[in-house]
């Protein structure tokens, strides 16, 4: 089987006999909930793990568990999961734990659009989408030499903040890096982070409508809990806690709620739609749930870090709903959103346009 054949696998799901499937972790609960809400069956691929705690959430446990020991053995289920007329519904850790290129020839149908997977995984890539979009992005620094200004210093890939460092001149970025891992360096922006997670469909014309067609969702918003940085001002001056050896760490532990001043959503549209139609100017178009995530500075500026191109684990705090889907229809997470897409790409026949 390969990627090729997905037309034809798809051509034999019928939406009484189909189930949505993604990996026992991330936004896992999330998405089975939302699909059992549309009458869908579920299928969770747990990864040498234990699965007893979906039983304390009998409204999110999926209808039936496949268990592998390694993230490698997923590949090893794609003809029991085509014959259970699975469709993979991707998130954050599926894809990388998988590893990106592994779950781009994956021959089960997914939710989405593969082909971002070329722009995304790469933080060179998804600037060049970003800012041909018009998207404004915190500056890059090439050179350590040059940094004349706080910044902060990524691995490539490292996802969750992993190893990040701020490094105020060249000498502390001498001190933590690791010229072990490909990095980059970008100004340190000032400001609140929010991370706003959107939907796009191409089904529909309803609502905030796309130039070229489709429409544009904004779901909810967040902000992560990072340890330790979100609390290491509580010890003291960060100079004097570099000296006893604590260091500044991104690593994420959790989400919280946020919406933004009402004056920000026509900007906070205005970029997800040149997000989306960019994407569709560059690989065939975005398609589903992606989220940007940004810092908004005291001039209400709204610059990009990153972008996600499928459900994030920010989306977590809203499975009954949030302040913005609360007014697009009740109870509506990002989870419950993809299996009405799937409904009604089934309904009208144009399934394949959400299929990859
Ligand atoms: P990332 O690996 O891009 O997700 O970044 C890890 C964390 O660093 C983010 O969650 C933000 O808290 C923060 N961050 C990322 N980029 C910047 C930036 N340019 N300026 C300030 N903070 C940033």
């Amino acid at each position: 089987m390969s990627i090729s054949n997905i037309g034809k696998i798809l051509s034999e799901y019928d939406i009484s006999d189909v189930t949505v499937a993604t990996l026992c972790s991330h936004s896992s609960l999330q998405i089975f909930h939302g699909a059992k809400k549309e009458g869908l069956r579920t299928l969770g691929i747990a990864v040498d793990r234990d699965t007893k705690f979906y039983d304390a959430y009998p409204l999110a446990k999926p209808d039936e568990f496949l268990k592998v020991k390694s993230y490698r053995d997923i590949e090893e289920l794609g003809d029991e999961l085509v014959r259970r007329h699975a469709i993979l519904v991707p998130h954050g850790s599926f894809v990388e734990y998988m590893g990106a290129d592994r779950f781009s020839k994956f021959p089960v149908p997914s939710f989405g659009n593969r082909d971002v997977l070329k722009w995304e995984s790469d933080r060179s890539t998804q600037r060049k989408w970003l800012t041909s979009a018009g998207i404004a992005m915190p500056e890059e620094i090439d050179d350590a030499r040059k940094i004349d200004r706080p910044v902060l210093v990524k691995y490539s890939g490292a996802k969750g903040g992993r190893g990040a460092f701020i490094a105020k001149d060249y000498m502390e970025f001498k001190m933590a890096i690791d010229y072990s891992q490909q990095h980059t360096i970008q100004e340190y922006v000032l400001g609140t982070r929010y991370y706003f997670h959107y939907f796009y469909s191409p089904l529909t014309d309803a609502g905030y409508r796309v130039k070229g067609g489709g429409s544009l969702e904004m779901l909810s918003i967040d902000r992560r809990d990072e340890s330790n940085i979100d609390e290491l001002y509580k010890l003291g001056s960060v100079e004097e806690l570099k000296r006893l050896g604590f260091f500044p760490t991104f690593v994420v532990t959790g989400n919280y709620p946020v919406v933004v001043r009402e004056s920000l959503l026509p900007k906070v549209f205005e970029m997800g739609e040149a997000t989306v139609s960019k994407s569709q100017e560059l690989f065939g178009g975005l398609v589903g749930p992606f989220a940007l995530e940004t810092i908004v500075t005291d001039k209400l500026e709204i610059k990009v870090f990153e972008i996600s191109t499928r459900i994030v684990a920010g989306t977590n705090p809203f499975v009954g709903g949030s302040p913005y889907s609360e007014m697009m229809a009740p109870g509506l997470s990002t989870g419950r959103r993809i299996a009405q897409e799937i409904r009604l790409g089934f309904a009208t026949g144009r399934i394949g346009e959400v299929i990859s």
